[in-house]
């Protein structure tokens, strides 16, 4: 089979290795891809995702005659993407905008968990500014602020005090610092805890729930800094959930929505994300994102045994549930992630990348993300404030985390960063 992959960053490609391993993928075409989607099964193609039309022509065209299309980035999916494809008769692996509105419109969300009864932070949605701050004062801890359209993953503010928070309020509502998609905002209570993200694959009736992984989001270790697109993570991590929330979390989060969706005639096809804070009262919902995360996508593939063509094309096909969705036990994988001098920020591009090849050595797998290749000699240049994401894999999370950081000093480039302390609360649950 030929499958289109849409997007470009470290995610894109994980599914593109984790897809190239099946005995029953030929080719595998990224639009745009990046430095380092393009070997003898991969190709980087050139089409404007935002021309529906033009993406159906490339599925359609006899030469390249495209089987399957996965949509890697919410961007396209809230922007209907797949119902165009889907119309076209191209099979796809994404939910429609119907569904993907789970991530890109907070407010909605917000009222379906609670209508669900999913556990979620008490929250208020406003368009006006003096009663989001009449609320913010008139209750303890109404500290979050969200713009509730899609915003790059910068649309939220966790405030220290209510000034704080009114003046996110203000900044959305007033000064149009998110445009249209802070038009919105929700303003919910500050949870404490320890955040785990969980996906799940389903095919639109049922789920499978892979194991938990936690992400870095702070640029700095000792999570401090800025937020990031993500500084790297780690999996299997189920942080303090037990055993039997974790076995609860399927009907709770995933199931129960996915149901709903059925009686709304609403059909998703994907990866659901759940954004989980462990507080000490159990685990709560702060965001459903409505595809594979990332950096998490880094970390759970490699411990996926089963072949990702068949996952993808059972949820395609409406028959997720006989299918074998089976993860190794024995393995723990953490990524680290380099990123660029000044990210989150502005950062210089075009620097060159060397010592690949020493860090493949240790072992490590190499996702790529913000890189390109130089035309025509071909050298590895930065392109991106991430750049790229190494990835071990070894039978504890202490040596996986040994091995990832042994290469991230092996790879070079002008200003790079990274940090050091990846892994570090899972790793202390190891060594209790
Ligand atoms: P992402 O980049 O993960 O898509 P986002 O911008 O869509 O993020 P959220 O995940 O809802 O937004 O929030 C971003 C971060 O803000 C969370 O990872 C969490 O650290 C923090 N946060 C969100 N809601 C709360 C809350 N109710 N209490 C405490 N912290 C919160």
């Amino acid at each position: 089979a030929t499958v289109l992959l849409i997007g470009s960053g470290g995610r894109e490609h994980a599914i593109a290795w984790k897809l190239a391993q099946s005995p029953k993928v030929e080719r595998i075409l990224l639009a745009p891809g990046n430095g380092g989607t393009a070997d003898d099964k991969m190709e980087c193609v050139a089409v404007n995702v935002k021309e529906h039309e033009a993406v159906v022509s490339l599925c359609r065209d006899r030469v390249r005659s495209v089987d399957l299309v996965i949509v890697g980035p919410e961007d396209p999916l809230a922007d209907g993407l797949a119902d165009s494809l889907r119309r076209a008769g191209v099979p796809c692996f994404g939910p429609s905008a119907a569904g993907a509105r789970i991530e890109a419109d907070k407010a909605y969300a917000k009222r379906l968990m609670e209508e669900l009864r999913i556990p979620t932070a008490p929250f208020s949605v406003f368009t006006d500014a003096d009663s989001a701050k009449e609320y913010i004062r008139s209750g303890p801890n109404r500290l979050v602020v969200k713009a509730s359209g899609l915003a790059a993953g910068k649309g939220v503010v966790v405030a220290a005090d209510a000034e704080e928070a009114c003046q996110a309020v203000e900044d959305a509502l007033l000064g149009g610092r998110f445009g249209e998609a802070g038009a919105k905002v929700v303003v919910e209570e500050k949870l404490q805890g320890e955040e785990v993200s969980v996906m799940a694959f389903t095919d639109g009736r049922h789920v499978a729930v892979m194991p938990p992984a936690q992400d870095h989001k702070r640029l700095l270790s000792g999570d401090r800094g800025p937020n990031t697109g993500g500084m790297g993570a780690v999996a299997p991590a189920p942080g303090p959930l037990t055993t039997q929330q974790l076995s609860e979390l399927e009907q709770l989060v995933f199931q129960r929505l996915v149901d709903h969706w059925v009686t709304e005639g609403i059909s998703y096809c994907g990866v659901l994300y759940a954004g989980l804070m462990v507080t000490a009262t159990g685990p709560y919902v702060l965001e459903y994102n409505c595809r594979f995360g990332d950096p998490e996508t880094e970390v759970l593939l490699p411990l996926l045994q089963s072949d990702l063509f068949d996952i993808v094309t059972a949820c395609v096909e409406g028959r997720l549930c006989p299918i074998d969705v089976s993860w190794r036990t024995d393995a723990a994988a953490v990524d680290v992630v380099l990123v660029s001098a000044g990210y989150p920020g502005s950062y210089p591009k075009n620097l060159e990348i060397t010592g690949l090849d020493a860090a493949a050595a240790t072992g490590c797998r190499l996702f790529h993300a913000g890189t390109r290749r130089s035309e025509p000699a071909g050298s590895l240049l930065t392109s991106g404030g991430r750049v790229l994401n190494l990835v071990a894999v070894a039978d504890s999370v202490a040596a996986a985390r040994q091995m990832a950081l042994q290469a991230a000093q092996l790879v070079q480039f002008e200003g790079k960063q990274y940090r050091e302390d990846i892994a570090a609360r899972a790793l202390a649950r190891e060594l209790l």
